[in-house]
């Protein structure tokens, strides 16, 4: 007898063989590739097409670790419910098409992520969707802001990259009172360090490619919220299809592991950075919420339990000199983006704000010497080191 196998056998068993295996033993969480599941019998078929009957149909909209990230994230955040999406940007995408229709307005803040003030000025414009602008400090320009056709307000808390922080319990009575549903992107503090859903947000939004991976691998988005309006955005997740991977679901699983671990020593590199930068005579100003002088310091004590790794700081002496630090650096990485191990700078001017105008950038305050710095992992005494190399020839320069 041969102990080749047929071609054939082998053919059907490379399908079936361990096709029902067990996983539920398994103690770390499982990588689920299935782009269908099968059904027991026809009618359990038409139960689970019709939602009447909880089970998987198909990947567009069910997948077994997506599911696992999206309750293990709803968790953490206080949520009713979750949907994950493939990024950031397409989550703003799908609630925009569950919830607005022509006609509708909402009211955006200031400082938001410069693609999603772009989403709703080109492409929902044209669905007849207005969009308006508010300080997110400006109480009084958000009273002023909210009309007869409003329908929502969305919000970054704190702002990336100047470090403006929106007053969520005003915001949540504001949208409460005129029937508006708020909605709070909490990618910078994550569920570890705010919890917009129990300051009243109706929606909590991530980036999940920040600080929930938090090593630079993948992309991302989770929506949390209430079940009724979550539910919505998954009928719209499977009507357009943004959905996520679930590679990069599970290194989400993963990642919100350490999560809580990470965002502390986040903090506390970024704390001891904040502090060396303000001995610094070129450093004209700091943006970080961590800073005792902050102008919201009282809210911010309210709001957040701590202040992740974002900072930004203004060098006296313009883009000029901000370039040259940067050019200086050894080791931290010009990298436009955020939240990984590895500390990155960015000069927001020329990069993540280049195709505003230079005066809408001076109000704004993205001045030229404005440089931005995502705080990694790295041992602090090592970050320090690299940016006082990179500051000395200026410094030497200015006491000429
Ligand atoms: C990065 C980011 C986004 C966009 O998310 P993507 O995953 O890049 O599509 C939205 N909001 C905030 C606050 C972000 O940092």
């Amino acid at each position: 007898m041969d102990d080749h196998l047929r071609d054939a056998e082998m053919a059907t068993r490379a399908i079936r063989v361990g096709q029902r295996q067990d996983v539920s033993s398994q103690h770390s969480e499982p990588l689920v590739l299935t782009s269908s599941y099968f059904f027991d019998d026809a009618a359990d078929a038409a139960e689970k097409f019709a939602g009447r009957r909880a089970g998987n149909v198909y990947i567009r909209f069910d997948n077994p670790t997506v599911k696992a990230f999206e309750e293990r994230l709803a968790s953490m955040e206080q949520a009713e419910a979750a949907v994950a999406t493939g990024s950031g940007m397409s989550l703003y995408m799908l609630m925009a098409m569950a919830l607005l229709q022509a006609g509708d307005h909402v009211v955006l803040g200031k400082g938001m992520f410069g693609t999603t003030g772009y989403m709703f000025n080109n492409y929902y414009a044209k669905f007849g969707v207005t969009a308006s602008v508010v300080d997110v400090a400006d109480h009084a320009g958000w009273q002023r802001s909210i009309t007869p056709t409003t329908r929502m307000i969305i919000v970054e808390t704190p702002t990336n990259p100047l470090m403006s922080v929106a007053d969520l319990d005003f915001l949540s009575a504001l949208a409460q009172a005129h029937d508006v549903i708020l909605a709070v992107d909490n990618t910078l503090c994550t569920p570890v360090f705010q919890n917009p859903i129990r300051h009243g947000a109706d929606l909590t939004l991530h980036s999940a490619g920040k600080y929930i991976d938090g090593q630079g691998r993948c992309g991302g988005g989770v929506i949390l919220g209430r079940a009724s309006l979550i539910g919505k955005i998954r009928r719209a997740l499977r009507t357009f299809g943004p959905s996520l991977s679930p590679f990069n679901a599970w290194v989400f699983v993963k990642g919100l592991e350490t999560l809580a671990i990470r965002m502390r020593v986040h903090q506390s590199n970024t704390e001891a950075l904040a502090r060396w930068l303000s001995e610094q005579g070129l450093v004209e100003r700091i943006y970080y919420t961590g800073d005792p002088r902050h102008p919201q310091a009282a809210l911010i004590a309210r709001q957040q339990s701590g202040h992740g790794g974002l900072l930004s700081f203004v060098l006296r002496g313009g883009r000029e000199e901000a370039w040259a630090v940067m050019n200086r650096l050894r080791f931290i990485n010009l990298t436009t983006n955020i939240g990984d191990t590895k500390t990155m700078i960015t000069h927001p001017a020329t990069t993540t704000h280049a195709l505003t105008t230079q005066k809408e950038r001076d109000e704004v305050g993205i001045t030229d010497g404005l440089l931005r710095i995502s705080v990694g992992l790295e041992d602090i005494g090592d970050i320090i080191a690299d940016l006082d190399h990179a500051l000395q020839p200026c410094a030497a320069a200015a006491s000429v």
